[in-house]
């Protein structure tokens, strides 16, 4: 295939009026870039094209090769070099975009770069055709810059049960029938970010499976506008929203859909496993440990966030000498501290398996362990020193009108170079980020989004030396 130039905005969001079957509260959607709702995360996900074309982040966002100029995301890190600019890249974006990762290469390339892995294995282990096809269709998403979702988790119905144990086998996305020239799937994911605007959406086994698990065993690629597939989008989050009383949340979208596939044919060449359950696991895990390190680079703006916001609000507020207002600053820049020391260092001491650096998966799921356990206590810290007007300011209204304006102005202001409209600006985006639908939607994404707590606590206790710590132990006691 020809590369092609990279996309423009315009471009991208051209790319989704694709025919594709988008559902919005029950109804058709049948452009989702004039959506009211979807169409602001079109534009919010359009960041990452237009920082392509922005002399402050092109070098950053545009790998140069010869005359091949294609996005930073598609490169497969092979160094720690790559993944600490890769880290750099996702931080940039994120920031770009208020602290809402963009997300519509980020996950794609994670599992990309997963698919290579476990490709190589699978070639070895006498599965030689997915590694090619795995290549093939990594420069298909490089070469036309394509955004891409990440479909892993399925509904999975009991928990306690496996796919082929539920009462529906289709609680677990299958296969339903085999033909020369490919399979048809059913079953549904859900949780899926950003496939009501991404071009393509990449199919994963979300755990692993036995033997008589064969037909869940599945990964593939299908574009977003296949025939019986059909994206159920979530409306949180989607009342209108006045940018003055929600900077950050009028602007910025992020979607989920429940994504179903009914019937769907999935041809040969955009199959990357089928029936190999031994290689269900690897692939699942491995999509994980790339996706943990995009994780914990995207939350660094949103933990710089937190502590410079609290630092303000406490200045606004005239409490910022306080000895109580100190340490609680000071957990706030520690928690952002560990975090980004903890990305770092699972950058400098990746592995590099199959060609592909790896970010250190002990230290990529402490550190998200650390951030997704300790975000309800900083927005608490975060809260605690804004006071209530958080959920009790008059309107933005209210500061224009002239049977209020007088009296908000009057009442409102903090400390000095701190009047009612400065302070009453960072309290909303303060109110915007912690106490809004936005503010929620951020909490649930920090316990679940990339696997949940006990998932990272599961993977953090397996990769812990715990032999050698406690042959010390057992040492200094002398048995
Ligand atoms: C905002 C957001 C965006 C997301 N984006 C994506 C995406 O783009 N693509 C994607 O594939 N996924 C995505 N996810 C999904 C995310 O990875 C899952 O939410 C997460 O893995 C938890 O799965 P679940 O929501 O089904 O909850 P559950 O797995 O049902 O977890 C609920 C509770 O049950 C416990 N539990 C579950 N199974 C067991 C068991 N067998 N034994 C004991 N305890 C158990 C869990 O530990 C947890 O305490 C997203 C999630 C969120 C919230």
């Amino acid at each position: 295939m020809t590369a092609m130039a990279l996309r423009n905005a315009e471009q991208y969001k051209e790319s989704l009026r694709d025919g594709r079957a988008v559902y919005f509260r029950g109804e058709r959607v049948s452009d989702v870039t004039l959506h009211p709702v979807i169409g602001l995360a079109v534009e919010h996900a359009a960041t990452d094209y237009r920082m392509a074309e922005d002399p402050r982040y092109s070098e950053l966002a545009v790998v140069s090769e010869g005359a091949e100029r294609y996005s930073r995301y598609y490169q497969v890190p092979a160094s720690a070099a790559d993944l600490l600019k890769r880290k750099e890249l996702i931080a940039a974006s994120t920031r770009e975009g208020a602290t809402l990762v963009v997300l519509i290469k980020e996950i794609g390339t994670d599992a990309l770069f997963a698919l290579h892995v476990v490709g190589t294995q699978m070639a070895r282990a006498g599965h030689p055709e997915y590694r090619e096809r795995i290549s093939r269709f990594h420069r298909h998403c490089r070469d036309q810059d394509l955004a891409v979702a990440v479909a892993q988790t399925d509904v999975k119905g009991d928990r306690s049960l496996g796919p082929g144990a539920q009462a529906d086998p289709d609680l677990y996305v299958r296969v339903v029938a085999e033909r020369p020239d490919g399979v048809i799937v059913r079953g549904a994911k859900v949780h899926t970010s950003v496939a009501t605007n991404a071009n393509e959406i990449i199919v994963l086994p979300t755990r692993a499976m036995r033997p008589e698990d064969r037909a869940w065993a599945i990964a593939f690629a299908v574009p977003a506008n296949a025939p019986g597939l059909k994206l159920i989008a979530s409306p949180h989050g989607s009342a209108p929203k006045d940018p003055i009383e929600h900077p950050i949340s009028a602007r910025h979208k992020m979607i989920e859909t429940l994504t179903v596939f009914d019937d769907v044919f999935i041809p040969n060449e955009r199959i990357f496993l089928r029936g190999e359950t031994e290689f269900s696991g690897t692939l699942a895990l491995d999509f994980v440990r790339f996706h943990r390190f995009t994780a914990i680079s995207y939350k660094l703006p949103l933990l710089e966030l937190m502590a410079g916001a609290a630092h303000a609000v406490a200045e606004a507020n005239g409490i910022l000498r306080a000895a109580h207002v100190r340490d609680k600053l000071t957990q706030l820049a520690a928690y952002h501290t560990i975090v980004r020391g903890l990305t770092d260092y699972a950058a400098i001491s990746c592995t590099v398996e199959e060609g592909v650096a790896v970010a250190n998966t002990l230290l990529t799921n402490v550190a998200k362990y650390h951030f997704a356990h300790h975000y309800h206590q900083a927005v608490q810290i975060v809260q605690d020193l804004a006071g209530g007007l958080l959920v009790t300011a008059p309107a933005a209204e209210d500061l224009a009108s002239e049977a209020t304006s007088a009296y908000v102005r009057k009442y409102l202001g903090g400390s000095p170079g701190f009047d009612a409209e400065r302070r009453f600006r960072l309290l909303n985006m303060i109110g915007d980020l912690t106490a809004s639908d936005f503010g929620g939607y951020q909490e649930v994404l920090a316990v679940h989004a990339e696997g949940g707590l006990e998932a990272e606590k599961l993977q953090a206790y397996r990769e812990y030396d715990f032999k050698s710590a406690a042959d010390y132990a057992r040492r200094l006691a002398g048995i």
